[in-house]
This record gives C-alpha cells, sequence and structure tokens, in this order.
C-alpha cells in the first residue's frame, strides 16, 4: 500500500523492477538538458527539465512550434507540486483527490527556479500536475524535479498515442526513449486554475466539471475566451514598456535586447552574444522582465532572423509589440 492508502506505487514497482537502469539513465538524460521521451495516460510527451531554459528551448525547437506557449510540469508527488506551486485549500484538495491523473493545476508560482519563464511563458502562474503513468512517475521521481513535457509530435502534427509514433515524430531529439505501451486515446488533462480563492475551469479534459464540483463547489464563471485560451495574447507576461521591434540601436531612455555581437552597458541585454536562436529563446522572457524593471521609455529588440525557433520569438515579440491582438 502507498502512503495515501492507494497500491498505485506498489503496481508501479512491481511494473518496473526490471527497467530501473532505463529509468536512471532517462532522469540523467534530463539532468544533463536532453529531451525524453515519456507516455504519460494521456499521449506521449517530450519532456525537459522545466529548471533548464536552454532544454526549455530545445523542446519548442524539436517541435517546430510556431509560438512560446506555457507548457505543463510534470512533478512525481503532490510534496513536490506544492513547493513549486502556491496552493490554497482548494488546490490541495483537487490535488488529493485526482493525483495522480489528468488534471493540470494552474497556481502562482512559488519557486521561480523550478519552473523558468520560458516554460511559463514569462506568466506568474505555473500548470502543473502528478501525472498517473507508472513509467513517467518513476522517471520523475528519480529526477526529482519538474518535468515540462508537451505532446511529442511535431507541430500541426496529431499527438502520438504509441512508443512507435512518438519516436517517429521527435525521437531523433531525444537523448532517451521510454515504451510506456499505448496511451488511453483522447482526453487530455483538464486544467483549471485556482487563484484567488477561485476555480475556473480552463480546459475541459479526461476529469469533468460535475467531479471538479464535488469538491470545490461551484466553479467561478470563466473569463472571457481570450483570457483563458491557450496561448492567446493575454496569457502571456507583457511588459509595462512599449516594445520596439527590428531595432538597429537603442534610442536614448531605451533598454536594448541585442542579439549577436554588441557592446554591453547600461540597460543593454544581449539575448545571444553569439547569435544562438536557442539561446536567445531561453533568455527571452527573463531578459523581458529585467529590461522592463528599469524603467524605460521603451524595450528596443534587435532584429531576429526568422528562422527556426526565430519563428517563435519573433511571434511573441510582435505580441509584445502590439502588432498581433
Ligand atoms: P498541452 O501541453 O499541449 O497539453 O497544453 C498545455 C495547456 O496548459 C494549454 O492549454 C496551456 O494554455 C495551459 N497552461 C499552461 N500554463 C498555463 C498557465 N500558467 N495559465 C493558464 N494556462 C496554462
Ligand atoms: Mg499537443
Amino acid at each position: 500500500m502507498g502512503v495515501d492508502g492507494s497500491n498505485r506505487s506498489q503496481g508501479a514497482g512491481e511494473l518496473l523492477a526490471d527497467r530501473q537502469e532505463e529509468v536512471a539513465a532517462a532522469a540523467r538524460a534530463l539532468r544533463a538538458g536532453g529531451l525524453v521521451l515519456l507516455p504519460t495516460e494521456t499521449v506521449y510527451g517530450l519532456g525537459a527539465d522545466a529548471s533548464n531554459p536552454a532544454a526549455v528551448a530545445a523542446i519548442f525547437e524539436a517541435k517546430g512550434r510556431p509560438r512560446f506557449n506555457p507548457l505543463i510540469a510534470h512533478v512525481a508527488d503532490l510534496e513536490t507540486a506544492a513547493s513549486i506551486a502556491d496552493f490554497d485549500d482548494r488546490a490541495w484538495a483537487l490535488a488529493k483527490e485526482f493525483w495522480p491523473g489528468p488534471l493540470t493545476i494552474v497556481a502562482p508560482i512559488k519557486d521561480t527556479t523550478a519552473v523558468c519563464d520560458l516554460a511559463r511563458a514569462g506568466l506568474d502562474t505555473v500548470a502543473i500536475r502528478v501525472p498517473g503513468h507508472p513509467v513517467s512517475h518513476a522517471v520523475l521521481d528519480a529526477f526529482g524535479g519538474a518535468v515540462v513535457a508537451p505532446s511529442a509530435n511535431r507541430s500541426g502534427r496529431p499527438s502520438p498515442t504509441t512508443f512507435a509514433d512518438a519516436v517517429a515524430e521527435t525521437g531523433d531529439k531525444a537523448a532517451a526513449a521510454l515504451d510506456g505501451g499505448p496511451c488511453a486515446v483522447g482526453l487530455e488533462s483538464t486544467v483549471v486554475s485556482v487563484l484567488e480563492g477561485q476555480v475556473r475551469l480552463l480546459r475541459p479534459g479526461a476529469v469533468t466539471r460535475v467531479q471538479l464540483q464535488q469538491i470545490v463547489g461551484p466553479l467561478a464563471e470563466a473569463e472571457d475566451d481570450a483570457k483563458r485560451s491557450p496561448g492567446r495574447l493575454a496569457l502571456h507576461y507583457a511588459p509595462d514598456a512599449p516594445v520596439r521591434i527590428n531595432a538597429k540601436t537603442p534610442a536614448a531612455g531605451e533598454a536594448f535586447l541585442a542579439f549577436g555581437p554588441w557592446p554591453g552597458g547600461a540597460g543593454v541585454f544581449n539575448l545571444s552574444p553569439t547569435a544562438s536562436l536557442g539561446e536567445a529563446a531561453a533568455n527571452l522572457f527573463s531578459f523581458l522582465r529585467a529590461a522592463d524593471r528599469t524603467q524605460p521609455t521603451a524595450i528596443a529588440v534587435a532584429a531576429i532572423p526568422e528562422e527556426g525557433l526565430g519563428e517563435a520569438i519573433n511571434d511573441r515579440l510582435r505580441r509584445a509589440a502590439g502588432f498581433v491582438g
């Protein structure tokens, strides 16, 4: 019996007894900043150390994602989740009822280093869950920290629900790949936010509204579509200062996000002195925040090539500059 009175962990232990070395290798790969193909109850995920911005940037690169959406952080247990996110009584109650399982809880971020800015798309909140699949649980347990793991497909293609499909999609980008058998096809995790004492359903999924209400009572009205839908402008961190893109040089009073060789100086934040798009992606949100904190008249940003991860970086910058609604 597990400490919570269930027999889940014992079952997982039996299943994984002969796979300990494989699990340990996956945890090592994550620690080294590599990507790992992981089975979950819903679909196969492409996982990375959530605290490592370069590893998170590598996920977006591997998927060819056109945008930096906030990702779900997966952890081994409720205690780890509660050390990363600020859980009130309702969040605890939901987690105790539905974890391990397909419920993602959005709560204020407490430990900003455990799930980096890029993984949260710069938000002050974090989406977190404890997956129920024994293989991913074993890896998360061995790893100890949070793993962000969006579906392992390349962008625009269906989510893989078998090991073979996952390997075919992004296996060439993964340092380790774990076969967890076929996933239960269909529903993604339900996403709820538990913020300022209010529980809202952000994405319907495997855990139903009625099931949620049985634990926390009536849910708060969902906010309007623009605020709650994935990848929309309002979900993302927006700097206070206006953003000016494709800038050749900063004007007086402006902060400057440089790209490539550029002399340092007050108010200059170089996204990547070597013009690496991966490094620029990893630094983007934290540098926008740092630039914003200097209270500039505007944040000027150097031109970023529209190729590879540059497409996602430019998408985010165009939104920050107000060119895309
Ligand atoms: P996926 O990884 O494709 O299953 O999608 C992750 C889902 O979680 C998307 O719907 C995201 O918009 C949502 N999400 C992740 N982080 C946050 C957050 N901090 N606030 C609100 N929604 C989030
Ligand atoms: Mg997906």
